[in-house]
């Protein structure tokens, strides 16, 4: 047995995970992994006192401590609501390259705001939420670079499409979106093999998400089980050091408007770079749509 070798452990209790996959992430570009949701909370907790007392400064120097807001939903779906159809949105990045992000949505009477960690395209852990009808409250709310909605704030996964008139569809489909996502981060946990590039490297790859996208040298079209149908890109990157591929699997959506339409929307489910053959050969499933091979 060997005294050193490659150890997991969870940030916040130092229990000792058998692989990185048992590992729970709240942060994008970073190490911090958990062992479980509870250690998530015991270790962010503070800082949600922390934007407490920020939030009840500012309402103390606004005069609007006591500004009461009746909304007939829950916090919960408050919460949901602001980030899956959002109008605004902020990015505060420190020097060590750590992100938080404020969400902004519009109501008729007031604005709801949400402040939270955003890992691979979407909240991971909100540390304030609230609602206010002050415009000076919400300019003092709107710190650090406005992220434009088409950019891509995390991982470029934010459905730019539903943050208007988001209709129950949408909102299926976002689900259906998840559901796929945790699916298929499941098995490639399972198939990735130990010397493949490393999850912490990953951000390395950025770069290679758009232009996979754009220029990929193969591209394949699929059904899953469930029926639904996936694209999927890939290019393959030979460096001087390095080989590898990256790869991209996009779900399916036909124009909801008219069934009949041939105009779809693909959205990322999950990209990642291999340098993995056989893990490669398997997203080469279904009908090749474009491309070729590239030797
Ligand atoms: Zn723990």
């Amino acid at each position: 047995m060997k005294i050193n070798k490659p150890l997991y452990y969870c940030t916040e209790c130092k229990a000792i995970l058998p692989s990185l996959d048992k590992l729970l992430f709240v942060e994008e570009k970073s190490t911090k992994g958990f062992c479980s949701e509870a250690c998530i909370e015991d270790f962010y907790i503070p800082l949600i006192r922390h934007f407490e007392s920020i939030e009840l400064n500012m309402r103390k120097n606004l005069g609007i401590e006591e500004e009461k807001i009746n909304f007939n939903f829950s916090d919960k779906q408050l919460v949901d609501e602001v980030l899956s159809s959002f109008d605004e949105v902020w990015k505060v990045s420190n020097e060590l390259d750590e992100e938080i992000f404020t969400y902004i949505k519009h109501y008729d009477k007031f604005s709801g705001v949400v402040i939270c960690k955003v890992y691979s395209g979407e909240a991971s852990f909100v540390f304030l939420s609230t609602t206010t009808r002050s415009r000076q409250f919400l300019a003092e709310i709107r710190t650090g670079e406005k992220v434009n909605n088409k950019e891509q704030s995390a991982e470029g996964e934010f459905p730019k499409e539903f943050s208007e008139d988001f209709s129950e569809d949408d909102f299926n489909f976002m689900q259906l979106l998840e559901n796929k996502k945790s699916v298929l981060l499941a098995e490639l946990l399972v198939k990735r093999k130990d010397d493949d590039i490393p999850f912490e490297d990953f951000m390395l790859y950025e770069s290679c998400f758009p232009e996979t996208l754009e220029t990929p040298d193969e591209v394949f079209e699929s059904r899953d089980k469930e029926g639904d149908t996936f694209i999927v890109y890939i290019k393959s990157y030979i460096k001087e050091r390095e080989n590898f591929f990256y790869i991209i699997s996009c779900l399916k959506r036909k124009d909801k408007e008219n069934e009949d339409s041939p105009d779809v929307s693909v959205f990322p489910v999950l990209a990642f770079p291999t340098n993995d053959l056989d893990l490669y050969s398997e997203f080469r499933t279904g009908k090749r749509i474009a491309g070729h091979l590239n030797n």
